[in-house]
């Protein structure tokens, strides 16, 4: 890219809303993942048309163009790997329409999603996915991560709350897809292609997104375990015994322990617990549920069961959650947590199995791992916790995310349930998708020939993660022999 490209570019979106200090680059280079790289120029967009512009001069000169909501992603998604523009697109953040008769919505791509929340609530409806970083993450990140998150055991990822978006092309061209309604059956279903393109197929620009009535009452409880995989059986249990959970999110003590030392939230010192929740619009209907719940905890081994429907209380219990990626990063004096196979899904019945063996690949390879996550959906979280500083740790973590995958495969689960696959899980993927991956590589080209949208990403990443980009620690001879 060279000065008079960037003097074009400029120039599209005004000179406030162009950047390329230094500070910039290294900032917009990374997001919430282990890697980091430098764009050539970042980019902050006001309307669609000025993203067509930028995109038909990219696509002309093949620079590649790196969408970005709120960079929140944790697998290395929006790093420039191949520089080129950065394209912030957070300051296309109105919420254009609230239609609860239609139960639906119309935003730009650069809302955050609590802002929509906000914005809904007096209305008495809500966007249901509710990620734990739903308070930065932009709508368009969650659509092309298909994120989902705490209440997704009912609601569905956010593909199940996609109705329709306009997109701009590698070419500049500005398509419509889906509809306003709440089915549809006309033709390939494109809309739910963008879900999960992770920014290689196009740049949403608007989205359709379906709301849901707030419930009116909810109920939270918290159960304790002595044995992780009693829990990691209680949440198949609640699952098949077909209790309607809102929310089921499973945490071990290395996750009870850094947030009890953190957030000073007095959870208990067991070696798991689950949070659970029903809700609805008839109380005995709701506490029916509850019990059915705390029948299948009970089961399983779980005690010291509480459970309260009032909000102060249950905004206690879930801090805890809400807060523990942030939480673990504090965990012990020289470590830090880093974002690595850490969002696998596995078949509920192997839930309790995938617990154990977090634990023994951690213990197997000198690094420390938690096990948690929204398993109610079937999405277990890890983080690994260790010294960035020592090559020797990297080395650990890679032998572990490569243990941690083989047994998730060997059971039918996933590389990644909501957070993508970026960079870091690129290797697991290609291996788990081995049969799909020339026809998604077709998808590709028939959407953007000239390859400039997030290039080598998913199934055209490196083939190993440790090495795919500078790491975001200083790790003086990582890359050396
Ligand atoms: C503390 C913490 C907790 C988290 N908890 C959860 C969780 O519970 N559930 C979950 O699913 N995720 C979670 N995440 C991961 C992350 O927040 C989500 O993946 C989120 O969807 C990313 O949104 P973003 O706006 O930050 O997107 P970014 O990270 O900026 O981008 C993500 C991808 O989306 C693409 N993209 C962004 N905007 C557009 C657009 N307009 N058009 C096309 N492509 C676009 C980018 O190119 C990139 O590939 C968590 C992250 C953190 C740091």
């Amino acid at each position: 890219m060279n000065a008079r490209d960037i003097e074009k570019l400029r120039e599209i979106v005004g000179e406030e809303n162009a950047r390329s200090s230094p500070a910039d680059l290294y900032i917009y280079g990374a997001d919430a993942s282990v890697h980091a790289a430098r764009p050539d120029l970042v980019l902050v967009p006001g309307k669609t048309e000025e993203v067509q512009a930028i995109l038909r001069y990219a696509n002309a000169k093949k620079i590649p163009v790196i969408p970005r909501g709120a960079g929140s992603g944790m697998s290395g998604h929006a790093v420039p790997i191949d520089g080129g523009i950065v394209l912030d697109m957070k300051r296309m953040n109105r919420i254009l329409e609230i239609r609860p008769q239609d139960i639906l919505c119309r935003v730009q791509p650069g809302v955050v999603d609590d802002d929509l929340n906000k914005a809904l609530k007096p209305y008495g409806f809500m966007y249901p996915p509710a990620p734990a970083s739903s308070c930065i993450a932009t709508i368009g990140g969650e659509i092309a991560n298909n994120a989902s998150g705490t209440r997704s055991v009912k609601y569905g990822a956010t593909r199940d709350s996609v109705l329709g978006m306009k997109v701009v092309l590698a070419s500049g061209e500005l398509v419509k897809l889906g509809a306003n309604t709440n089915v549809e059956a006309s033709g390939y279903q494109l809309e739910r292609l963008m879900v999960g393109s992770e920014g290689t197929l196009g740049v949403i620009v608007e989205a359709t997104m379906k709301i849901v009535p707030i419930p009116k009452i909810r109920c939270l409880g918290i159960a304790c375990y002595n044995k992780l995989a009693d829990a990691g059986h209680a949440v198949s249990e609640i699952i098949a015994s077909g209790c309607s959970a809102s929310m089921i999110e499973l945490m071990d003590n290395v996750a009870i322990t850094a947030v009890n030392e953190t957030q000073n939230l007095g959870l208990p010192d067991v070696e798991a617990i689950i949070l659970f929740e029903a809700e609805g619009r008839v109380k005995d209907a709701v506490q029916a549920e509850i019990d059915a719940i705390q029948a299948a905890c009970e089961k399983h081994g779980g005690f010291n069961i509480e459970t309260s429907y009032d909000a102060k209380e249950r905004t206690r219990i879930f801090a805890g959650r809400k807060k523990l990626f942030s939480s673990l990063s504090r965990y012990k004096e020289g470590y830090a947590c880093t974002s690595l196979a850490d969002d696998m899904a596995v078949p509920y019945s192997r839930m309790a199995d995938l617990a154990g063996k977090i634990h023994e690949v951690a213990a197997r390879n000198n690094i420390i791992m938690s096990a948690y996550g929204h398993c109610g959906s079937g999405c277990m979280h890890t983080k690994i916790l260790m010294d960035v500083t020592k090559k020797a740790q990297w080395e650990d973590a890679r032998r572990a995310v490569a243990e941690i995958y083989d047994y998730v495969h060997s059971v039918g689960g996933t590389t990644s349930a909501e957070h993508g696959i970026g960079l870091s899980k690129a290797p697991a993927f290609k291996k788990e998708k081995a049969d799909s991956l020339e026809l998604q590589r077709a998808v590709k080209r028939a959407f953007d020939p000239n390859n400039i949208l997030n290039p080598h990403k998913l199934f055209d990443a490196p083939d190993d993660w440790v090495t795919a980009t500078e790491l975001r620690y200083p790790v003086g001879s990582v890359r050396e022999p």
